[in-house]
């Protein structure tokens, strides 16, 4: 039997990266499946009457072995993965989706979890086991479990179009990103670009074999060229073909697809007894129903709309007195925001990244850490790595207890995707009595050291480290019962909160201080260069604003709808939900829906709203802190208490309420983006 298999002879029981091969994985998976069927049988098969212990409890226990190997797997095959790796994924894929389908489809089980939900009243839960319960039984009513047959029939029809519609949704939208290609070969084009972005495109050029430039549709390429290009008839070349993707009416044309996916989640809201998608899905959301998320979305809008109108009209009047531009377009609002930031804050990244030593940035994390919560941070060797780079720690509390182990991975290689997140090795759970610590750990894409320099970090590193430090935080100081409600499993509109309010430290002298101190000289960051990083990190908010909040909107006009069945064009449908967010001339070529993967193809339906959600909750988190100093240990300790520690043992607002002694109020967010006084 692998190593995978058995019990880990390791310190602190970590992942024996050393001794695990590429090719141990897949029978590994099959074992752990097997086993973890075998557990599930155990439960269904018990003869003794359904009780939460040997029902519930027993179900969130079942399948250990599996989800460490689990964990191990798609960390690695995100961070320092291969093909090997890779086609085993793809191999692994289906026997987890069908060992998951195997538990919420089978009736035996369902019905022992439903006898425990139905006399839940009688049975004196505490409310974590009450809310353990209830996300038990919700996993299989909101799969069907509870429908005749036939309706059960009706629902995995339409999952599996839902699935292929998603899928052909995907598809289209890269098809028409490949397809677009603009050559320039006048140098005189790409005038305005930085030097790195005009050697990329020629580089893309290169590799198709032609001379010149190459700008695409993929971000990298498309992004600097519509914030630097100074020719306007190219950016509004460009800015129509993004626009426009999947909207051609061709083969490649998305408004049918966005049509059916809205009537077909509509039409599976209401056959499990939901009145719209929204409602289903919000359901399990901290802002419950669709109506909560209107309100939410039009105050906002109130409040940053006049900010957000003077904001447009000084670009406006920017725009012509640099260039005589009578009227700005979508395709100007790039180019003249980035003109006209750099002449109100001259800030670049290379002035601030000598105060940003990687080194110093990671201690200033574990310096804020400890000052708020006790945590220290020793770093260890006795663990394996699953790379060089991996640092490991081993994090202690104010007694010397452990409280985690955690790995922080910072740079780039061939092995690792791109972006920064959080993940964990081993969950934090108390089984037979005994406080099991998690392994956390956090994966950046930083810039490597070199011989003669260090790690320089831009400030927008700093804040990334600081983001996934604050979930990581949440891992690890997670302290309750059972894995499935442990740290960071909590409502999607309430997870980014532990990560967001750590990067406010990131603006306040009294923490850049501790840690924000030139490479070479040690000198500490000057005063007014914090000032210019607070100014500039509000700058646009209003129009930033209307823009999260117009996506927002259109995301529940869509699937808030009780009947899309009506909605005869994509285009006008969209129009009108866009009506009271819009700043720009209307482009008729363009439409957002059929190209808005995040809520088409990805997992954002009815969800788009909790990025500015997210924002309130630690705007008005941190605002408590503000009232009684940053590092005031009785705030940071309820913010543990209640928040961090909690996971997601009861809904979030009963939670945030405890810390905060109210609800969260938009006013925090406003003030901090400079939108009220
Ligand atoms: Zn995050």
């Amino acid at each position: 039997m692998s190593i995978l298999n058995k019990p880990f002879n390791t310190s602190y029981n970590t992942a024996p990266f050393s001794e695990i091969k590429n090719e141990d994985f897949l029978p590994a998976f099959k074992t752990a499946i097997k086993k973890a069927k075998a557990e599930i049988d155990a439960i269904v098969k018990n003869s003794e009457a359904p009780s939460f212990e040997n029902t519930i409890e027993a179900l969130d226990y079942s399948g250990e072995e599996l989800d460490r190997l689990s964990s191990i797997f798609f960390n690695l095959n995100s961070a320092e993965t291969n093909d090997a790796i890779q086609k085993t994924a793809q191999e692994v894929s289906p026997l987890l989706s069908e060992f998951s389908n195997d538990i919420t489809l089978n009736e035996d089980l369902f019905k022992r979890v439903k006898a425990i939900y139905d006399s839940k009243t009688g049975l004196e839960l505490t409310t974590e086991q009450e809310t353990l319960l209830d996300k038990k039984y919700k996993s299989f009513s909101r799969n069907g479990a509870n429908l005749a047959d036939n309706k059960k029939d009706k629902l995995r029809e339409i999952d599996k179009e839902l699935s292929q519609l998603k899928l052909k949704f995907g598809e289209h939208i890269l098809a028409e990103t490949n397809k677009f290609e603009m050559f320039l070969t006048n140098e005189a084009d790409l005038s305005g670009l930085p030097d790195g972005a005009k050697e990329a495109a020629k580089q893309l050029a290169e590799s198709k074999g032609k001379d010149g430039w190459l700008i695409t549709l993929d971000y990298p390429s498309y992004i600097p060229f519509m914030t630097y290009a100074d020719n306007r008839e190219l950016r509004k070349k460009l800015s129509k073909a993004f626009g426009s993707k999947g909207f051609k009416g061709d083969d490649l044309d998305n408004q049918d697809i966005v049509l059916k996916i809205a009537n077909l989640r509509n039409e599976r809201a209401k056959l499990l007894g939901y009145k719209t998608h929204a409602h289903f899905v919000l359901e399990e959301r901290m802002a419950e129903t669709p109506n909560n998320v209107q309100n939410f979305l039009n105050e906002l809008l109130e409040k940053a709309k006049p900010a957000a109108k003077n904001e447009f009209k000084n670009l406006e009047d920017f725009a012509k007195e640099i260039d005589d531009i009578d009227q700005l377009q979508k395709w100007d609002s790039g180019y003249y925001s980035e003109k006209l930031k750099q002449k109100l804050f001259s800030l670049d990244d290379e002035q601030l990244k000598p105060y940003f030593k990687l080194e110093n940035v990671i201690n200033g994390a574990f310096t804020v850490a400890q000052k708020l919560f006790g945590l220290q941070f020793e770093e260890i060797d006795t663990v394996d790595k699953y790379h060089e780079d991996v640092l490991t720690y081993k994090v202690i509390d104010d007694s010397g207890d452990l409280v985690s182990i955690f790995y922080a991975d910072f740079f780039p290689r061939a092995g690792k995707r791109n972006g920064a997140w959080m993940t964990s090795f081993k969950p934090q759970m108390i089984k037979d009595g005994l406080n099991h610590r998690p392994h956390i750990s956090i994966v950046c894409n930083f810039t490597k050291p070199t011989p003669t320099k260090p790690s320089l970090l831009t400030f927008n590193e700093v804040t990334t480290l600081f983001h996934e430090f604050g979930h990581a935080l949440h891992g690890m100081l997670a302290n309750t019962t059972y894995p499935s409600l442990s740290g960071t499993n909590v409502y999607w509109d309430f997870v980014e909160l532990p990560s967001q309010i750590l990067e406010n430290w990131c603006y306040e002298e009294e923490t850049l201080k501790l840690f924000a101190t030139h490479y070479k000289t040690g000198e500490v960051i000057p005063m007014d260069l914090i000032e210019k990083i607070k100014a500039s990190s509000t700058f646009h908010e209003g129009m930033q604003t209307l823009r999260q909040l117009s996506f927002g909107m259109l995301d529940m006009a869509w699937h808030g709808n009780e009947s899309p069945q009506d909605i005869k064009s994509v285009k006008d449908f969209e129009t009108k939900a866009f009506a009271g967010t819009n700043l720009y001339p209307e482009v008729k070529e363009s439409c957002m829906s059929t190209a808005f993967a995040h809520i088409f193809q990805g997992g954002y339906s009815s969800g788009y709203y909790s990025y500015k959600w997210a924002e309130v909750l630690d705007a008005d988190a941190f605002e408590y802190f503000k009232e009684e100093g940053i590092f005031n240990k009785t705030v940071a300790n309820k913010f543990k208490t209640f928040v961090l520690s909690q996971g997601g043992t009861e809904n979030p607002m009963e939670l945030y309420k405890r810390f905060r002694g109210q609800e969260p109020k938009p006013e925090a967010l406003l003030r901090r983006a400079g939108l009220v006084k």
